[in-house]
């Protein structure tokens, strides 16, 4: 049973199964902000009573830190509120979860513990290409779009009087970093290294996946991230094949195999496109 965890000031964290992923809340005098929506309109329904519960104020706005089916599939739930998220979210829904769905729902038994059918992709109503803020009414939070990393969609919720920020998965903690569906594995460390920057030693971190951390935790993932992305250039550079390539920077960076693995297919296939392109 998972029940509301408060972070720090109004800000709540709620950790759903599947997948350990976290939904936060923060509220404001004016109403509540509702960050990431689960996996369906099922789950969305669920994580709204479950809101209900712990405030009677309403939800008037929702973010969504990217676009894997986990954290924005619940979206078409809540068509009352402004949805803030990725300026780059329709555009991935359109290349990568849209064409994910299809197959899903053409063989269902490939995925047992998921329900697809009435899930229709709900893209943010508010595309955010640049920081922007949000006023809650008696405070504010701050969207930060990032550059591509986990995916090309990611960005951070900042709750300023709360020191406490919403990651989404470009840091986890309950399982090793995703590297799924339209993630950027050389550009990813260097994300988190500019994140890093904007976050002082004692502020609240929420990972997509896991119990808060820490600055510090940011930095051990990013040190790991860059082991990754430097292993995949270096192996790239010496036209090593992919399998030993993987099985090298998964020994250098203590990751699962199977994650190094798709980090390597994608770090190779975005280095053969921009040394093509620069040909
Ligand atoms: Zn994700």
């Amino acid at each position: 049973m998972s029940s509301w965890n408060e972070v720090a000031d109004r800000v709540y964290q709620r950790r759903y199964d599947p997948l350990d992923v976290s939904v936060c809340v923060v509220a404001g005098s004016d109403g509540l902000l509702l960050v990431d929506t689960r996996c369906n309109p099922r789950e969305a329904g669920e994580l709204a009573a479950d809101v209900a519960e712990l405030s009677s104020a309403p939800i008037r706005w929702v973010a969504n830190t990217h676009a894997h089916y986990d954290h924005s599939f619940g979206n078409q739930v809540f068509p009352d509120t402004s949805i803030f998220g990725h300026h780059l979210i329709a555009r991935h829904f359109a290349e990568f979860e849209g064409p994910r769905l299809e197959s899903w729902l053409a063989a269902p038994e490939s995925q047992p513990h998921y329900d697809w059918r009435d899930v229709r992709l709900t893209p943010p109503t508010v595309p955010v290409t640049d920081v922007l803020s949000l006023d809650l009414g008696d405070r504010l939070v701050r969207f930060h779009p990032l550059p591509p990393g986990h995916t090309d969609t990611d960005l951070i919720v900042e709750i300023p009087d709360a020191a406490t920020w919403l990651l989404g998965d470009v840091v986890e903690e309950s399982g090793p970093p995703m590297y799924g569906s339209g993630s950027f594995p050389l550009g990813w460390p260097g994300v988190l290294d500019n994140i890093a920057e904007l976050i002082a030693p004692g502020d609240v971190l929420v990972p997509g996946h896991g119990r808060p951390v820490d600055r510090a935790f940011l930095l051990e993932q990013a040190a790991v991230l860059h082991i990754v992305a430097d292993g995949i250039r270096s192996s790239f550079d010496q036209s090593e094949p992919i399998e030993s390539a993987s099985e090298r920077v998964a020994s250098m960076s203590r990751l699962p195999l199977e994650i190094v693995e798709s980090a390597v297919l994608r770090g190779y296939t975005q280095l053969a496109a921009s040394a093509g392109a620069s040909e």
